[in-house]
């Protein structure tokens, strides 16, 4: 069995908006459901990868529309530039003007328009791509609907940036031929694999407990190690960061170096319950004895056991870097920092408040586990 992670979802770069954790809750809330299910339809998808992402980002209201470009202060009208009658929000863009109506009333059934236009967006979407009962049921309006959103903001983005872009006179033929050619291909049988989807993300801790992610980054080209790592609660809120350079150091050696001062941090606040995850199972099997160590434990290994030892409860467990991202987000700011001294954050850095929504509105992506046959 091989393990296979997908590293083509294309995070950098569109995470330019700095979302504020408050707008995550009230997210959450308006939601009031975890989104883990809807996120497995859209991965589990079959179709190009660049629809997935696409879909992903409008579901996060990252597509740069003139209503969050205006937002942003760039000096630029939030309106629509293509019907100049409504703010170009997401959900106008995508559904509600005229030109992306006109293609709808075309696609979606009859007796199912008046639920299509009444949703608000991330509703929209997600009923649209999970077949859930008040959506329309069929496994191939996920993919018309998938494919229909990317071409309206493929041919948005031409009109304003194309000089002689033509808006096609048919768009429903092209949207339906795109659809029957992502569906054909799914049935060829010419897959070698049984592929296992798993969608990995960060889960809060329970009630009561604090979770520390921690992790470690590498530096090639200046010989330079760093770790970093945070606290949460279970609301997922930050409570603590912490980011450090090391200088020259194993892979494993930072990993340890992150777990400890995490550990550290957590010891000295107070904390009574305590999840440590890092996405190094080598030291989460040192740690808790799993792997055997030949001689004496390294020292670090030694400092970090010793704290299981206090007064406290403590739970080591292995994740994978999908659900990391966070740590290894601040293991890599360390590179960003003057002296090799630790870096500890009571507020979450401005470049990570993306990544903080996504961990807390159960965002999760998948991981191709493949058996070959
Ligand atoms: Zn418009």
């Amino acid at each position: 069995m091989d393990t296979d992670g997908h590293d083509s979802i294309g995070w950098g770069g569109t995470s330019t908006r700095d979302f504020t954790v408050q707008s995550a809750y009230v997210y959450q809330s308006v939601g009031g459901q975890t989104f883990e299910g809807d996120w497995k339809a859209l991965w589990s998808w079959k179709g190009p990868h660049r629809i997935q992402t696409f879909m992903w980002m409008a579901a996060h209201e990252r597509l740069l529309t003139n209503y969050w470009r205006s937002k942003w202060g760039v000096g630029i009208s939030p309106m629509c530039p293509d019907c100049d009658r409504d703010n170009e929000t997401t959900l106008h863009v995508l559904r509600d003007c005229p030109k992306a109506t006109q293609i709808w009333i075309r696609l979606v059934p009859s007796n199912q328009i008046t639920n299509f236009f009444s949703l608000n967006c991330r509703d929209w979407i997600f009923r649209n791509i999970s077949n859930q009962p008040q959506g329309i049921q069929s496994k191939k309006w996920t993919t018309t609907f998938l494919v229909a959103c990317w071409h309206i903001w493929t041919w948005r983005n031409k009109t304003i940036f194309e000089d002689d872009f033509q808006y096609p006179t048919n768009p429903t033929y092209i949207i339906l031929k795109m659809v029957d050619e992502i569906d054909n291909c799914n049935h060829n049988p010419m897959n070698l694999y049984h592929g296992n989807t798993i969608f990995i993300g960060w889960k809060k801790p329970q009630e009561g407990w604090v979770k520390l992610n921690c992790d470690r980054a590498y530096k090639d080209s200046l010989e330079l190690a760093g770790c970093g790592g945070l606290l949460r609660d279970s609301d997922g809120r930050w409570l603590t960061g912490y980011s450090r350079k090391i200088g020259t150091c194993d892979a494993l050696g930072a990993e340890m170096w992150g777990m400890y001062l995490g550990m550290q941090i957590a010891w000295r606040q107070g904390f009574n319950n305590l999840q440590v995850e890092s996405d190094s199972k080598m030291l989460v099997d040192m740690i808790t004895g799993k792997a055997r160590i030949n001689g004496k434990p390294p020292t670090l290994v030694r400092r970090i056991q010793e704290l299981l030892k206090l007064n406290w409860q403590v739970q080591i467990n292995h994740t994978w870097r999908e659900g990391n991202r966070c740590a290894d987000w601040l293991a890599n700011f360390s590179f960003s920092l003057n002296s090799f001294q630790i870096h500890v954050m009571k507020t979450r850095p401005s470049g990570i408040s993306s990544l903080l929504f996504d961990d807390i509105s159960g965002a999760c992506m998948p991981r191709n586990i493949r058996v070959i046959v």
